[in-house]
């Protein structure tokens, strides 16, 4: 007897779930799909300005960067992705000075952590958020990050705001101590001295 309802408590468990599932899957039939189809949808994909996709080197107008060569970045970079290559060039003032020679970062080696980015002192150097860099030889991914002729920006010294004058109260001046006694003369102390001695006759 018992064999017979654990059967039929098995048989409806069995439809009940089937039932659920067929829900869900009827529910989802109808509901607004989130799926991309890439490529197809490249020309309206939207990519998040936030996404890392590759390192870059912003230049202005006049083909100058930010970057001062300093090779903090390389020194944070955990895997070796970055190389700063260096030179000294000699200003008007004929002062030496170090310049960015060559910005090289390897793409193939990046991890996308920002490390570079976030220690950058001259905000030289972001991430784009591109991500169709499939290549076929790797070392294609091994990219010169400054432009060919490129050169640092000089930064535009704002002026400094002039402080106003600072009123300042006059203080009442301090009491001046009492004098020290001088201290006596011989004349004065052989006088005491007479005194003493008259009185005492
Ligand atoms: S994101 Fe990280 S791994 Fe990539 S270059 Fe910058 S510091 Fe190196
Ligand atoms: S990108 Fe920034 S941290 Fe790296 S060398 Fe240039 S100025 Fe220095």
């Amino acid at each position: 007897m018992s064999s017979v309802s654990e059967y039929f408590s098995g048989l409806f468990g069995g439809i009940k779930s089937l039932l659920t599932g067929m829900g869900v899957t009827w529910k989802e039939l109808w509901s607004k799909k989130v799926t991309q189809q890439y490529p197809e949808n490249r020309d309206t994909l939207v990519i998040s300005d936030r996404f890392r996709g590759e390192l870059t080197m912003p230049h202005d107008n006049n083909n100058e960067h930010a970057c001062t060569a300093c090779g903090i970045c390389q020194i944070n970079c955990p895997n070796g992705t970055i190389t700063v290559v260096s030179k000294m060039m000699e200003t008007d003032e004929g002062k030496k000075k170090k310049i960015l020679d060559e910005y090289f970062y390897d793409l193939g080696m990046c991890t996308f952590c920002n490390l570079c980015v976030i220690s950058c002192p001259s905000d030289a150097i972001k991430f784009d958020n591109t991500f169709e860099n499939a290549v076929f030889t790797r070392s294609t991914l091994k990219q010169r990050l400054n432009n060919e002729g490129s050169k640092l920006r000089e930064k535009k010294r704002e002026p400094k705001p002039v402080a106003a004058p600072v009123a300042t109260e006059a203080k009442p001046k301090p009491a001046a101590p009492a004098e020290a006694k001088a201290p006596a003369t011989a004349s004065e102390d052989s006088a005491v001295k007479e005194d003493i001695k008259e009185n005492k006759e």
